[in-house]
Order: C-alpha cells, then sequence, then structure tokens
C-alpha cells in the first residue's frame, strides 16, 4: 500500500509539474513529453535521493553551488534562529543589521588585496548587472559618460538579467530573445584580442572588461598562460575597470579562496553567489576595492547610489552565508578540494588511457571538465550523460559552440573513494556510449 500510495503521489506531481510549471533553462516541448526526471526529496553530503528512492551523486554540486554537500543540518538551524529573530529587515538608505555587517566584513577579510566593500544581491545575475551599472555610474561622475562599453569574453557566461545575458559570450542566450543590451561586446580569449578592440573602439568608450577566473559553463575553460596578467596590465594603461566573476570559483571551488589568488589578480571588482551560501539560501554581491569605493565616495556629493533589490543583504541568507563559511574554514574544506582536484585529474587521466572518445581533460582545484570528441557528427556528452543516469550519477554536458564536454565539480566533502566512483561512472558510461 506504501508503494502505491508513493506511485499515486509521483505521478500526481509529474502531473502537476507539467501543467503548472515552467522550468529555467529546459527543453519545455520535450519537458511535456518526458514529464521531470527527478522529483528531489532529500540530499546528503555528495547524493541526492529523489521521491522514486533512486540515490544518486550529484557530480556538478547541482549548480556549481552545494559546495559544503546537502543535508548539513546546521545551516538549517541557523536558518531558523535568524528566521525567529529577525526574517526580514530592510537595509536600504541607513537601514543595517547584524549578519549582514559581518558577512561584509567577512568577504572583506577573504577577498584578495583590498577588496573590503560589498553591495549584496540574491544572486550571480544581479551581482554582475549591479557591476556593470555602477561602472557606468562612475565614469558618468569621472564626467565620462560616453565610457560606457561592458567587454566580456566569447564563451563566458556571466547568467540571465538583461545586463548579464548581453556579458555572456554564448550564443543560444542571445537567440532567446531579439537582441541584447547595446554597448555589449565579446572579444577572443587572448590578450591581442582585447587589445585590437581596445584600438578599433578607443579606451574612451570603453568602461569595464569581465572575466571568470576559469570559465564554468561555458565548457570549463582555464585561461591562457599568463593571459591575466596581461590583461590586467592593459586595463590598467587604458582606464578600463577589471571585473572578476567569481561566481562559481569563489570561496574555495579552484582549491584556493578565490579563483583571482592563483594569478595573483586583485581585480577592481569582484562577484560573488553561488558558493557564499553553498546553495542554502540566495546570496549574490559585488565587492569593490576601497580605491574605488573612496573615489565614489568622494565624486557622489550629495548623489544617490540609485540601485538596491528588496533582498540586497537579506539577513537570514547573511547568516547562512557566515554559517557556511565557518563550516567551510572548519573543516579545511579549501586544503581538502585541492587534494580531491589531483584525484579527479589522476581519474580523468585514466580516462584518456583508456577512451579514444576522450580528447582531453583540464581542472582547477574541484572544477574540471573531459573533452571528448569520437568522430560523430552529433556531440556524444549528452548520451554518455543519460548513462550515467542510470548508473546513479548526474552529469553535465556542455555542448555550445560544437563543443563535446563533460563537466565535472562536485561537493567539497567527496572523498577519494567518491571521486573513484564518479570516474568508474563515467568509465561505463564511455564504454557503453562507444
Ligand atoms: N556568473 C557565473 C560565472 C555563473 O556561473 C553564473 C551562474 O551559473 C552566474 C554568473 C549567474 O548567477 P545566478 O544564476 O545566481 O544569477
Amino acid at each position: 500500500a506504501m508503494m502505491k500510495d508513493l506511485q499515486k503521489k509521483y505521478e500526481e506531481l509529474v502531473d502537476l509539474d507539467k501543467a503548472h510549471f515552467l522550468h529555467p533553462t529546459s527543453s519545455i516541448k520535450q519537458h511535456q513529453e518526458n514529464g521531470p526526471a527527478f522529483i528531489f526529496t532529500e540530499g546528503e553530503g555528495i547524493y541526492l535521493k529523489d521521491i522514486q528512492g533512486n540515490k544518486l551523486i550529484d557530480s556538478l554540486s547541482s549548480l556549481w553551488n552545494v559546495n559544503i554537500g546537502h543535508g548539513r543540518k546546521e545551516l538549517g538551524e541557523v536558518a531558523a534562529e535568524q528566521m525567529g529573530k529577525l526574517g526580514f529587515a530592510s537595509t536600504f538608505a541607513t537601514w543595517s543589521h547584524e549578519p549582514v555587517i559581518r558577512l561584509a566584513q567577512k568577504v572583506a577579510e577573504m577577498t584578495p588585496g583590498d577588496l573590503n566593500t560589498t553591495f549584496f544581491t540574491s544572486g550571480g545575475s544581479e551581482a554582475n548587472d549591479t557591476a556593470f551599472k555602477t561602472v557606468r555610474h562612475y565614469w558618468k561622475l569621472k564626467g565620462q559618460p560616453e565610457k560606457k562599453k561592458i567587454v566580456s569574453r566569447k564563451k563566458s557566461y556571466h547568467g540571465v538579467a538583461m545586463g548579464s545575458t548581453s556579458a555572456t559570450g554564448l550564443k543560444p542566450f542571445h537567440d532567446f530573445t531579439t537582441s541584447i543590451a547595446p554597448d555589449f561586446h565579446h572579444v577572443d580569449s587572448s590578450a591581442d584580442a582585447l587589445r585590437a578592440f581596445i584600438d578599433e573602439e578607443g579606451a574612451e568608450t570603453i568602461a569595464a572588461f569581465i572575466t571568470e577566473p576559469v570559465q564554468g559553463s561555458g565548457g570549463v575553460n582555464l585561461p591562457p598562460d599568463g593571459y591575466f596578467q596581461e590583461v590586467q596590465q592593459i586595463c590598467k594603461e587604458n582606464n578600463i575597470i577589471f571585473i572578476m566573476d567569481e561566481v562559481i570559483t569563489g570561496f574555495g571551488r579552484t582549491g584556493k579562496t578565490f579563483g583571482s589568488d592563483h594569478f595573483n589578480i586583485v581585480p577592481d571588482i569582484m562577484c560573488i553567489a553561488k558558493g557564499i551560501t553553498s546553495g542554502y539560501a540566495p546570496l549574490g554581491g559585488m565587492v569593490l576595492t576601497e580605491r574605488l569605493y573612496k573615489e565614489l565616495i568622494d565624486l557622489s556629493g550629495d548623489g544617490m547610489f540609485m540601485h538596491g533589490y528588496t533582498y540586497s543583504g537579506h539577513p537570514v541568507s547573511c547568516a547562512v552565508a557566515l554559517k557556511n563559511i565557518e563550516i567551510i574554514e572548519r573543516e579545511g574544506l579549501v586544503e581538502h578540494v585541492r587534494e580531491m582536484g589531483e584525484e579527479l585529474l589522476r581519474g580523468f587521466e585514466m580516462l584518456k588511457q583508456e577512451h579514444d572518445s576522450v580528447k582531453d581533460y583540464r581542472g582547477l582545484g574541484l572544477l574540471g571538465a573531459v573533452g571528448l570528441d569520437a568522430g560523430t557528427e552529433e556531440p556524444i556528452a549528452p548520451k554518455v550523460v543519460s548513462e550515467c543516469f542510470k548508473r546513479g550519477m548526474i552529469g553535465r554536458a556542455v555542448v555550445y559552440d560544437g563543443q563535446d564536454t563533460l563537466a565535472f565539480a562536485p561537493p567539497f566533502v567527496i572523498t577519494k573513494e567518491q571521486v573513484q566512483e564518479m570516474i568508474d561512472i563515467v568509465h561505463e558510461s564511455l564504454v557503453a556510449v562507444e
């Protein structure tokens, strides 16, 4: 009878999902045919469970964000405590509260150099849009309103708000709507390409350059050697504000606290989200250097900073973020990410040895990818991912721009044995597809 009730509930939920829930970034017609693949019910560590009783490895930490792993009761407790005390309060104008103040201080302590002041948002898209508006505001205050172009890299992903969609360098996101915002441009990932763009357009028309330390959604692409040092120099010489989008890479994902730390880069602005709460509550932010913030203060006079979201500095999200960061520090997870990152690369090397269809691999900490080439017209990564599902792992295929890539970003708490389990599943899935 139990089983029957559960089956009935499952079928009911599938029907309701199809009727009433438009899924983000989804194939909506296919969804009507197939319904939801998983209806998740709970999670623990690197595993998710669904309503049909399947236990699945979450090899991408859901959306590169559940960094400390699923089922952390401590975060639930801190959220409940904060909600019971002060579930919401505005931070507009001069209002404040302790969780947002403590978190802003903690972010200042963790971020490199003099990145010391944070504006909070609900996520990464809003963080990037905030940065784009802020740099334009800054140049306007400096008497250069025509210095407004935002330059980003091809294959970048910066989110789906109007500005962040426009900065994203992946065509399918542009094609979804009629046109991207004006004054957004995409360049190839070389210092020469940026130089050529500046020469052509004029530095006096360019407000900022934005990049991820490691491109995530675009296929886990590591930067060319020396690229960031050179790009930062070019930006300095041309008075172009350098924005690092650390939405995926922030808070330990790459085996250092921030991706920027690998390249000894202190950007003028850093955007953060995802890993700041490990996904337990929505939160993002734009972090400014002291130099930029002081200048903004001086330039503003009696003018307003006319930008703010209702949920900027949400007290529950901030309390959750503080506890999440405490756990990362207490459990030495960034160090662990470095070690497990090496295990992951060893696993990728094994896959390469055993499969002709594995062309290459790359990784930094627990952010990695395997490049496939089976000599077929169609990419095989989606088929490999389907085979992974059958074997108890949720995988991620990247097929933008003719790529055929498997991306990995498991929770920081993954063990050596679990890395091997993941690799074994990918191995078996490749065998099934080949
Ligand atoms: N920037 C990067 C590098 C991302 O990977 C993402 C999300 O995947 C975003 C921005 C957008 O963040 P959000 O989905 O929280 O708006």
